[in-house]
């Protein structure tokens, strides 16, 4: 038997009244069968919940684990009541699917998905920051943190950078080679702030709403150019927006 807190990313229901989970961990991404977790008076309906943070006891069976108990640890009851948000989950989740939690840090990735819940629950920042802060931490966590300390060439660090989002540099006017995005002081500060600050503080910064729209945009192709993937949530999530 096995004990592990998780993230329920994923949820199939299937016609057995069953439940098929995707469970994201601090170890990787599961695949959990829930006997008879779609129905109502299930011990296990609620710790089954897209979106429930559950500690959950399942036994390894022919194809993959097999539930055996759950309890939910933390429910983000508003998410469901508001579409947008949960069009935004739903893209962190098809983002961890496809491209896994990354070797950088043990269980990071969970608590970086975790805390974007929360904040989105609690309602208390923009729903625009809280995607960019996500793409940009979970593309360092897969390997793809960018260099952002100065110019790689003459390693200025203050005013007039570019940033490549094919590289992941900043240049220079002098340096800069082809485009990117030229970025102003805000900006440049919060590309650093949240790629390079301890996990907890990473959304506690405000931008304008200009500036704000500008890290949205750097976030956004920085994570599908670095990971290759065009995901239909991101299409949907932005036909909402
Ligand atoms: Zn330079």
């Amino acid at each position: 038997m096995i004990t592990k807190k998780g993230l329920i990313i994923g949820v199939t229901e299937l016609e057995d009244k069953g439940r098929y989970l995707r469970v994201l961990t601090d170890d990787g991404v599961h695949e959990v069968y829930a006997r008879g977790a779609k129905k109502i008076t299930s011990k296990n309906n609620a710790g089954t919940e897209i979106f429930c943070y559950s500690r959950l006891c399942a036994t390894p069976g022919k194809n993959g684990l097999i539930l055996d108990s759950s309890e939910p640890e933390r429910q983000f009851y508003n998410l469901r009541f508001d579409i947008k948000k949960l069009a935004l989950a739903n893209y962190f989740a098809e983002v961890v699917m496809h491209s896994g939690i990354g070797t950088e840090k043990t269980g990071e990735t969970l608590n970086l998905f975790l805390l974007c819940l929360y904040y989105l629950d609690a309602g208390n920042r923009e729903t625009a920051l809280i995607k960019a802060v996500f793409e940009l931490r979970y593309a360092c966590e897969i390997g793809f943190m960018p260099g952002l300390i100065g110019c790689d060439v003459c390693h200025k660090y203050d005013e007039g950078l570019t940033f490549v989002i094919k590289s992941g540099k900043l240049y220079c006017e002098e340096h800069l080679n082809g485009t990117g995005y030229p970025l102003s002081p805000a900006v440049l500060h919060a590309l650093r702030f949240v790629c390079l600050s301890e996990l907890k503080k990473i959304c506690d910064f405000k931008l304008s709403p200009e500036a704000e729209r500008d890290l949205a945009r750097i976030a956004e192709n920085y994570l599908i150019y670095h990971t290759e993937k065009h995901l239909k949530s991101l299409t949907y999530y932005n036909r909402l927006s």
